[in-house]
Formats: C-alpha cells, structure tokens, sequence
C-alpha cells in the first residue's frame, strides 16, 4: 500500500514539473504580472487555447459569439483519461436527469463549472480565471491531481466578454502609468454607460431564466448539454466590503431542497477554511439572496445544481489599486486572489463531496419524474391564445428543457387555478391546448416558473418578488391538480405562406391580434408602404376584423417603383400574419376603409435618449426591442450633446426611466410643436413638473387630499418609530414600495394603444402610479390594491388602487405618452411589446 503511494507520488511529481517547466504561465504568457493590468480579452482567450494545445489536461471549446463578434469559450480540466472520455460522461449525466435518452454505462463523474466575470466591469473574474486554470493544469497546487481524477471542472473566463472589454479598453485609456489609489482619479470613474452590462446593456446575470441576449442563450445551450453537478458564478460588490460567500441570503426560494442547503452549508465552512487560513476577511448569508430564478446560482440551483454566487469587494472602480476608507489599499492581486481561494474552495469541497453530490443530483431528476412536489400536477395553456405570446412561452420553455404536449382528455371539464381571473375556476380542454406536465425531469424549475404565488423564507428580496409566465406573456392558463393525459401528436406551429397569384386586389387585410401585425406593420413603413388601422371592429365578406386591423390599399400607394402586391405579402410572410385580399373598400358592417375611422400612416421617425442621467438597462431595452423584436431602426441620442440635439427631424422621442431637468424645455417644446413624446417611468416627472399639464393638475389635486388624510392618522402614527438595526431599516423602505410585483392593469379596449391587449392585461410593478387625468385618456389602471402575485408593501398598496398605468394627453398639437412602470421589463415581459408597439407606430 504504501509502496503503491510512494510510486504514485512520484509520478505527481513528475507529471507537474513536467507541466510547471514546459507550460507557461500567464505571466510568461503575458508579458507582465497577473494583477498589475487589465487583460484584453483576445489575450485571455489565446491563453486558454494555448493551455489547451500544450496541456494533455484541458480541452477548449468555442460556444459562441457576442454581439460585437468576440468569442466565447470555455476548458474543460480533467484528467487525460477522463477528458478521453468526456462525450461519454456527458452522455451519462444526461440520462441520469432523464433529459436524454440512452443506456448508462456506469460512469459518472461530477461537472463543476467556474463561470467569471458575467458583469463586465467586474473583470477581476477573467484574471482569477487564468490563475485557476494554470493551477490545475500544473498542479502546482495541494491535491490538484486528485481533484482531476475524481471531476471534470469547467472554466468559463468571461461571461461578458463586450462589457469586459468596453471596461479594459477604457480603464487602460485613463489609467496613470504612476499607480494611482485616489478613487477621484478618471481611471476610477468611467463614463456612461457603464460596463457592467453586454452591448445592448442588459445585465446578463438577471437573464438566465429568459434568454433574451444571444451570450446567455449560446451558453446555456452548451450548459444543457453537461448539466453540471456545481455551478460557481463570481463577481464583485462595493470596494469597502470584503468577501461574500455561501450560504446565501434569505428569502430562499421554496423550490430549493434540503440537501442543496446542506451543500451551501458545506461550501461555507470549505470556503472559511481557505479564508481564514490567509487571515481574508468575509461574510455569509447577507444580501445575496436565492429567489428570482434568472441569476447565475437560482437558476443552476432550479436545474439540479448547487449553484453558487461569489461576490469580491473591488468592481469597477477600483482599477489595479484603490485607496480604501481604513487607509489600506485594495489592490488587482489581491481581488484575484480572493476569487482564485474561492475557486479552489469549490473544487476541494465538491471532490471531497463527490459520491453524495451525485447521488443527490441523480435523485433530483429521479424524484421529479416520479413524485413532482408541485401542488399543481398539470399546467394548461390554452390554444386559442395569441400566438405571438404563446409561441414565445413554448420558445422559452424550450430553451429551459421544459417539455410539453398537446393536452388529451378534449371536451372534459377540470377544475384548478385560473391565472387570468386569479381564482379557482375551472376550464374544459379543447383540441389545441398546451399541457405542461409536472412529471418530468424540470419538474422543481416548472414549479418555479408557474406557482401562481411564490413563495419564500423572507420578503426581504435583493430583486424582483413575482414572475409566473402567464402574467409575462398575458395567456389564458390554468393550473391543475389532476394529471392530465397527453396527446401523442407533436407540437407544431403552422406556418403562414400567403399566395394570391396573379391577382391585383382593391386592399390587402390583417386581422390584429397582437406583436406580429405590429412587426408586419413597422416592415410595411420601412418598406415606405402607407397603411391605415381600423379603430372600430368591422366585417367584410363574412370575416370579422377586430380593432387596430392593418388596410393595405392599393389606392394609398400608387407610388410606380413600388412593387406593391410582393413587398406586401413577403413582409406578411416574413412576419407570419395572414392576408386577406378583398376587391372592395365597402365593408358589410363597420366603417368603410376610406374612412376617416381608418386613419392614413405612414413612416416615422422614433428616436430615444440615452447618456449621462438615463438608466443605462432601460435604454439597452429599447434599443434591443428595435433592433431585435420590431425589426425597426431607432436612432439613440446622446443628451450630454444636448446643444447639437435637434429633434425635429423625429417624429416619436422615447425618454426612458432617467433625469432629463436640462433638456425640459427642449422637450415640452418637441410635443407642442407636433411630436410624440413616450414618457416612461420616472422621465414622467418632466410633465408632472409642468405647471400647464391635465398631469401636474391631477397630481396637484391627488395631493392637496392626500395631505388632509395624513393629517388625520399622523397624532397617531407607530410606524414612524424605526428600529435601529439595518435590517428593519430595510424592512420599513419595504413598506413603501413593491418589490417588483404583478399588477392586473383594466384597459379602455377602445383606445389604440391598448388594442391587441385584451381587457386587461399584467405589469411588472415597482412604482407607485400617478393620478387619472381629467382632460386627455386614461388607457390603463390599477382598481384592487392587491397584487395578483409577489409582494407590495403596505403602504404602496394603499397608494397604488385607483391610479393609472397608461394615459395621454395633448399639448400643443402633439402627445405626450405616459406608462408608469417599465411594460417590457428586462425584454422578458413580451406581452408589453403589444404596448410599446401601438404608443410607437399608432
Ligand atoms: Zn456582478
């Protein structure tokens, strides 16, 4: 035995001086020390290739591409053997979760996947990242070899490598080449945006669930095909605190099982070891909590996996060295270790973990299949849903590896919850419903995304509280607890081919449903095509057309160089909406198409604010619902050129949540002169601060009752006696506010801008609304003070009954927009782009 021990030492030893003498490191690689710059992350990326072409221990795999064509990649780090046989543990994963069918040959390892940097300017990640790889690689490090035999760890540098760059790229350009801790310095203080985010300025840790940004959606794809057993997420917090790791925060959601916070237990204690072994300082269980599922540990964690967040103090603006409050200085080195100790932490405790950790993950899935713990046996929703929304929730579903069918059990009646009244009600199922059944292996993730209230340890929750999908996609849904039977036949989406040859009609008709007719109708303006809208339902050769339904008329677009009938049905076509062609403008019921109740459009002009004192993510969601849903171009205006701004060239001017007091007079000026101006969120306060508005005279009433009524309850007011610790602090603010929660929003069907949205409709609520208006519309409100999911404050509820969403009113001869809260919230919320579309192209 002991023998056997020494022989097998030896070889260690040799194998790593071996790798120590012929591998470089990336110092040598770099030409400089890790720590004393910020590395491009081409130069990373060669690195690991490099590592990978010279190292029998790790293989590289390009994934993907970002937006401004950077690749992306990781290793996997294994032992020679066990990377020979990489496809075949991958394999046996796979059906151990039941996601793939197959024989298990009865080797299975665990995957432990180390992911850095997802926030761009918290690029420390990409440098502790290849201090990692090298230390496996080398085995320059206690029980390395070990470590490979028993796992296979995968090592993704950079999550974000756009927002990476955008952050090396800028902080090299105004770095002082004496080093420089005062945090006043402009190596420390980077404009706008910031480089947190991917080049759409979406946060890419909040998108995990989603997938709306082509980074997640590729790396996810490749994470499905491993499912690994651990997943570690790093990132950085504030330069004063110190290090955050497992076990998380409360609330943690429900859904998450007793052996996974055993393991965040385990990992806390593995991780202390490392940490107190260097005398580093931290912290557990504090702010980083465990409940909305698109993070980079929820989201893992509803997959079977221990998931993990890592959290150094530095970020952005600590450059490769920062002055710190205490006098200390916070240096590059010294944040690369910290997440190089926490990456070695989760390699130690899963290896040492090993045999548990996978017969817990097989039990996962096993379990799932066999007792889902979801109340609700059955999801239904129903076919006869808009198809825009409904195909992106089966888009969503797949891409989260939920699986679906057409519901069995036709023509019978079932009673369970109805998410659109929500209530219990009861629904029959007709041919073309969708059945999500709980049996299956994403039976805990289907708990998550569909239980109507969710549910937690706490209220107390670092980001939103509510997302069931119906609300997000506005369908007709209920939740059962029987198990309903599936229909064997494949789901598949009809696709539209509209083929009229030869003939040359009066008009072409879209009957409006929803987003595709809005994309069909921002393609027939790009293509300088006029249309009208219906704004009153009509019929015509025994068809019924609903409001908001697109006239194409030969007789408003006689234009010669227009090739009329092909541009109008390729754009139908390429949008999936059904034409109908009719030879006539008479219509059997209704108004007839000339109309003045079809208004004549045509082309316009939308331009958005952005720059200093705009929200960066709420900018980054316009811009990518144009670019990426519309198909529509969008100029994006820089406000700190406010001198050169001229806006009359647009003819829609879109403010986004964010400050806009210098440009105040510009912009009332735009509206009275003709344009149209979409105030969302808090740019509304631009014409609420404007004495002439029906707005600032509503909120100017609201407040002079409101002042009476506080006046009454202040002589008796406890709830202005705070406790002093942080945490009721936090919980008083809670009082005030919804911590993103789901409101039912009720509709004036009549108006355009709410056609297509039914009568009533679902928002992500986290402002308190603004009073009705008395002169101009009130399109949208709120009359129950609850919400229908996720939690609000006691205080917010009082405030929110009654008060309005979406409103208008003219000023001068244009129109001003008002929408309370964000209606296509981080471009998850699709059913909000029926909204957005109407107030951009209506
Ligand atoms: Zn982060």
């Amino acid at each position: 035995m002991k023998k056997i021990f020494l022989v097998a030492f030896a070889s260690v030893l040799i194998i790593s001086a071996l790798h120590s003498q012929t591998l470089k490191s990336p110092d040598e690689f770099l030409g400089y020390t890790l720590g004393t710059q910020f590395t491009y992350h081409h130069r990373a990326v060669e690195y690991f290739r490099y590592v990978a072409e010279n190292s029998p221990l790790a293989i590289y795999r390009e994934y993907g591409t970002t937006n401004e064509g950077r690749p992306l990649g990781v290793c996997f780090i294994s032992t020679k053997e066990n990377l020979a046989n990489l496809e075949e543990y991958r394999k046996n994963n796979l059906i151990k979760t039941g996601l793939l069918k197959g024989e298990f040959t009865g080797k299975q390892i665990p995957f432990i996947w180390l992911a850095y940097n997802v926030h761009g300017n918290e690029a420390v990640g990409m440098e502790a990242a290849m201090k990692t790889l090298y230390t496996l690689v080398s085995g320059s490090y206690k029980d390395v070899s070990e470590y490979l035999k028993g796992c296979i760890i995968v090592i993704d540098p950079c999550q974000n490598p756009d927002g990476h760059d955008l952050y090396t790229n800028r902080y090299r350009n105004a770095m002082n080449s004496i080093i420089n801790p005062d945090g006043n310095s402009w190596e420390h203080n980077q404009g706008w945006p910031g480089a947190r985010t991917n080049h759409f300025l979406f946060d890419l840790n909040r998108d995990w669930t989603w997938q709306s940004q082509i980074e997640t959606q590729q790396r996810l794809l490749l994470y499905n095909q491993f499912m690994p057993q651990v997943h570690a997420d790093f990132h950085e917090m504030g330069a004063e605190s110190t290090f955050f790791f497992a076990p998380g925060a409360d609330p943690w959601n429900n859904i998450i099982t007793p052996w996974q916070h055993e393991f965040h237990k385990l990992m806390g204690n593995g991780n202390a070891a490392l940490f107190n072994e260097k005398f580093r300082l931290y912290f557990t269980k504090e702010n980083f909590d465990l409940f909305y599922p698109g993070f980079g540990d929820t989201w893992p964690l509803f997959n079977g996996a221990m998931g993990f967040t890592y959290e150094q103090g530095g970020g952005g603006a600590s450059g490769v060295a920062y002055k710190l409050e205490s006098g200390d200085t916070l240096t590059l080195k010294d944040r690369i270790d910290g997440h190089f100790t926490a990456s070695m932490a989760t390699i130690k405790v899963s290896y040492e973990n090993r045999e548990k950790l996978l017969s817990e993950f097989n039990k996962y899935f096993e379990e799932s299949v066999k007792n889902p713990q979801f109340q609700y046996k059955s999801v239904i929703i129903k076919g006869s849903n808009e198809k825009s929304n409904l195909n992106n929730l089966l888009k969503l579903l797949d891409r989260n590896q939920i699986r679906y069918s057409y519901a069995g059990n036709t023509g019978k009646k079932f009673k369970g919850f109805d998410y659109c009244a929500n209530r219990d009600g009861e629904v029959t199922i007709e041919k073309g419903d969708i059945l999500i059944n709980a049996y299956q292996p994403q039976s805990h993730f289907i708990q998550a995304l569909f239980e109507p209230k969710t549910k937690s340890t706490d209220s107390l929750s670092y980001d939103l509280s509510a997302w069931a999908l119906p609300y997000v996609y506005n369908l007709k849904s209920y939740a059962l607890a029987d198990k309903i039977t599936p229909d064997t036949s494949k789901v598949e989406l009809k696709k539209i081919i509209n083929e009229f040859p030869g003939n040359k009609p009066y008009a072409y008709v879209a009957n409006f449903y929803g987003f595709d007719e809005l994309k069909f109708m921002a393609a027939l303006y790009r293509k300088n095509i006029k249309l009208r809208y219906s704004l009153k339902p009509f019929t015509l050769n025994g068809n019924s057309f609903n409001r908001g339904s697109v006239i194409i008329a030969r007789g408003d677009n006689k234009h010669p160089e227009i090739n009329f009938d092909k541009v109008v049905t390729e754009a139908a076509d390429e949008c999936q909406v059904k034409l109908i062609q009719t030879n006539t403008g008479l219509v059997d019921s209704g108004k007839d198409f000339g109309s003045e109740n079809s208004p004549l459009m045509k082309r316009k002009s939308v331009a958005v604010l952005c720059g200093e004192g705009t929200v960066p993510g709420a900018v980054g969601e316009i811009w990518y619902f144009f670019e990426k849903e519309l198909n529509y171009p969008i100029s994006l205006i820089n406000i700190s050129n406010q001198e050169k701004i001229n806006l009359k060239d647009y003819e829609v001017l879109i403010l986004t949540s964010g400050s806009y007091s210098k440009l105040k007079d510009t912009i009332i000026d735009y509206v009275k002169r003709g344009g149209r101006v979409i105030a969302l969120e808090n740019a509304i306060s631009i014409f609420a601060g404007e004495k002439t508005t029906s707005l600032a005279k509503a909120i100017e009433t609201r407040t002079i009752e409101q002042k009476a009524v506080e006046k009454k309850i202040k002589s008796n007011d406890s709830t202005l006696l705070k406790k002093f610790e942080i945490e009721n602090e936090r919980r008083y603010a809670l009082s005030e506010r919804s911590a993103g929660s789901i409101y039912k929003v009720k509709l004036d069907e009549t108006h355009p801008f709410s056609f297509g949205l039914g009568k009533e409709w679902f928002i992500m609520k986290r402002t308190p609304g603004i009073p009705y208006l008395t002169t101009g519309s009130n399109i949208g409100y709120i009359l129950d003070k609850e919400p229908v999911s996720g939690f609000a404050g006691f205080k917010f509820k009082d405030k929110i009954k009654n008060t309005l969403v979406i409103g208008t009113e003219k000023i001068g001869s244009g129109d001003v927009v008002y929408i309370t809260d964000d209606p296509y919230f981080r471009a998850f919320w699709k059913s909000g782009r029926v909204l957005l579309g109407n107030v951009i192209l209506r």
